[in-house]
């Protein structure tokens, strides 16, 4: 290893999206994203291979990540009334912000009466799709198949079957003792490939940005200034201010050290636009950077991604303001109160998954008597701002995860506030590079086997 101090992945992975930002800008402002070669063999091709190259890895931790983990989280906790609690403080508390979050952003866009008078014509046809009705989330929760849940990636039943799996497993007691220790050695297995795909993030993250940049309508982003203005206004006061204010009373917590470790998880949010793609990360933070006990973290984090959007919810808000403005109709406060309801309730089944905001938008319109075709007026600018908003919502996620593990006496306050802790440094180099004395180890134990047989 070298003697000079390297740079933490954090710095590497903000300097990979500063740049991102810069190519992407100057790809689009001069034009050159409309030279083909740019455009086919740049942007929608290195830039986009290796982006989505990136997130599918991320996506292929997720299922496994939260499967074992939770095993490994129920059977480490030994007491299942706790199990409950946690369940019933991280809803209470996901639900609370996520309200909270509507609410302040309805208030932010009708005080400045955003959208008014405005007469803004629009190509992009949006036609809504349904999301599920609370009846079918609720028997969903329980999967048919917990093969095809996971072949989906739907979040609420394999963290039903997994959380199952560990109390059976410690009902069945001694005899499933190795099940449990093979459970956790998959775990740490899952970890250690987190921390692979994390050392190649600064590129993937780059290439991401750039791609997301040079294919904006930046041009859009002025027309519509008012709207992404308050849109990003909102999100930020709810980011910095209340969720802080909120980690601070229920848990007494530094705002500060928190704001600065999260970061690595917001800027993967951000470039991935997905909440449950960011899962792995937000689990290893969490646990690693917070000291948040594992048996807390493997359930509020996944379990967060697909319930808690408070970003997602804002938007929700300050677009019912927009479009009802433009339109010229007045919701009301009995409209209002709808729209913080349906979104509350949407959000707990809809996955955290790029875009799925724009759906829960036009549940919410239907319900209001607002034209869902409306939508198409901000539909230009929504990738941007779903990258926004995912990083609030991965916020909250942490936030709600710390105060329940604070509260329930799992969380390692020195961790929390030791600054260095958890930080990864290490780039693929050292990754790959397998320690010649475990080599040995593993190479002795392989031989031991075979001489076995
Ligand atoms: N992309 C968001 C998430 O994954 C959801 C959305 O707002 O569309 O959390």
């Amino acid at each position: 290893m070298s003697e000079k101090k390297k740079m933490s992945l954090t710095v590497k992975v903000l300097l990979g999206m500063a740049l991102g930002i810069i190519v992407g800008l100057i790809l689009n402002l001069t034009g050159l994203i409309s030279n083909p070669f740019v455009d086919t063999y740049i942007v929608n091709g290195l830039f986009h291979v290796v982006g989505k190259m990136f997130v599918n890895a991320l996506k292929m931790l997720v299922v496994p990540l939260v499967f074992f983990s939770l095993i490994c989280g129920v059977t480490g906790i030994g007491d299942i009334r706790m199990l409950g609690r946690v369940g019933g403080k991280s809803f209470a508390l996901y639900m609370l912000t996520t309200a909270v979050a509507i609410a302040t952003a309805i208030f932010i866009a009708a005080s400045l009466g955003i959208g008014k008078g405005m007469n803004i014509a629009t190509d992009a046809a949006f036609t809504g799709k349904e999301s599920p009705p609370l009846t079918q989330v609720l028997i969903d929760i329980i999967p048919k198949n917990p093969i095809n849940a996971m072949a989906n990636g739907d979040m609420l039943p394999i963290i039903f079957f997994s959380i199952l799996v560990g109390i059976s497993m410690l009902m069945v007691g001694r005899k499933a003792k190795s099940f449990i220790e093979g459970a956790e050695i998959a775990n740490e297995i899952m970890m250690k490939m987190v921390t692979i795909i994390m050392a190649v993030a600064p590129y993937a993250v780059f290439a991401l940005i750039a791609k997301a940049v040079a294919t904006l309508g930046l041009g859009l982003l002025a027309s519509l200034a008012g709207y992404v203005g308050v849109l990003v206004g909102s999100l930020m006061f709810h980011l910095f201010i209340t969720l802080m204010i909120i980690l601070k009373v229920f848990s007494g917590l530094s705002p500060a050290m928190f704001l600065k470790k999260i970061r690595n998880v917001q800027v993967f949010a951000f470039s991935t636009a997905s909440s449950n793609a960011t899962i792995p990360v937000t689990m290893k933070t969490v646990t690693d950077r917070f000291g948040v006990d594992n048996s807390v973290a493997s359930f509020t984090v996944p379990f967060g991604a697909t319930i808690n959007m408070d970003g997602t919810a804002i938007m929700q808000g300050v677009a019912t303001v927009f479009i009802a403005n433009v339109y010229n109709v007045d919701l009301g406060i009995g409209g209002y109160l709808t729209v913080i309801l349906m979104s509350v309730l949407a959000s707990i089944g809809t996955a955290g998954v790029p875009g799925v905001g724009l759906i829960m938008l036009s549940m919410v319109f239907t319900q209001v008597g607002l034209p869902v075709e409306g939508i198409g007026l901000v539909l230009g600018v929504d990738r941007l701002m779903d990258m926004i908003r995912t990083a609030v919502n991965v916020s909250g996620d942490a936030t709600v995860s710390c105060i329940v593990a604070k509260s329930e006496g799992k969380m390692d306050v020195s961790v929390f506030n030791d600054p260095e802790a958890g930080v990864i440094d290490v780039d693929l180099e050292d990754v790959l590079d397998i320690d010649d004395a475990v080599e040995a180890e593993m190479k002795a134990a392989i031989d031991a086997t075979k001489n076995r047989e």
